[in-house]
């Protein structure tokens, strides 16, 4: 679903991205590890054109990630992402927010889009918070309305970049239980995230990403209980 080969980037005179090669199957949850500044968010940004990279390919379903052509407005909603910070719009209700996507990018009618919206809100544990605000919610709920927008796109995949990182300790597990449901179902899922514990659990293969290359990438269980690359050891060491 999603294959990068030999990807670069720089900003500047610093060079982010030093050749990443790597996929994600359809169906499969990777997760994307390694320390800040490690050059994560920019792969995601770049899978889904939000940002440009230099050498290097990356497509999507076979369709190549190009910034300059008007395809890329086709792989942004195939690719949804759920950011750290939830990117709600303050003014506009929990279900206003799920159905804005699909009637104003995608044209839906929107009798169809709301009664989508209203079932994504309920599966995400919403269904008594249609009519709420963001600022009424807590930031697990309104990360709960994110990724029950960017399922609202249906799409190919979603990019999470670390979703649980900005909230309060007793908030992460029913984003991550959301997480998992989705991971059951079968959605193509790219997750930077600093749960190792979801990563154990959920992710069929773990890349781990230091210095703008990927150092080490395995099996969940392999990568996180025996890491080979020293680099990993000391990254888990500290996060674990
Ligand atoms: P991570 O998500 O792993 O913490 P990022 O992908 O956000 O890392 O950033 C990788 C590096 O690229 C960092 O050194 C960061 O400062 C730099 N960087 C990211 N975005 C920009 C930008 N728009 N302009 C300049 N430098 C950037
Ligand atoms: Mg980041």
């Amino acid at each position: 679903m999603i294959e990068l080969s030999g990807v670069t980037k720089s900003f500047g005179s610093h060079q982010v991205l030093k050749g990443i090669t790597g996929s994600v199957q359809r169906g499969e949850v990777v997760c994307l590890i390694g320390p800040s500044g490690s050059g994560k968010s920019t792969i995601l940004r770049c899978i889904n054109g939000l940002e440009s990279y230099d050498g290097g390919a990356i497509t999507v379903d076979g369709a190549k990630v190009d910034r300059a052509d008007r395809s890329i407005v086709g792989i942004r909603t195939a690719m949804a992402m759920v950011f750290q910070r939830f990117n709600l719009f303050p003014h506009r209700t929990a279900l206003e927010n799920v159905v804005e996507g699909p009637i104003h990018v995608k044209k839906e009618p929107a009798a169809q889009a709301l009664a989508r919206g209203r079932d994504l809100l309920a599966r995400v544990g919403l269904a008594d918070k249609f009519e709420a605000y963001p600022a009424q919610l807590s930031g697990g709920q309104m990360q709960r309305v994110a990724i029950a927008r960017a399922l609202a796109m249906q799409p190919k995949a979603i990019l999470f970049d670390e979703p649980t990182s900005a909230l309060d300790p007793e908030l992460v597990g029913e984003v991550l239980g959301v997480m998992k449901s989705l991971a059951e179902e079968g959605m193509t899922m790219l997750v930077v995230t600093h749960e190792m514990g979801f990563a154990r659990e959920v992710a069929d293969r773990v890349l781990f990403l230091d210095g703008g290359v990927i150092v080490e990438e395995g099996a969940a269980r392999e990568v996180l209980s025996a890491p080979r690359n020293p680099r990993t050891q000391d990254f888990l060491r500290r996060v674990l």
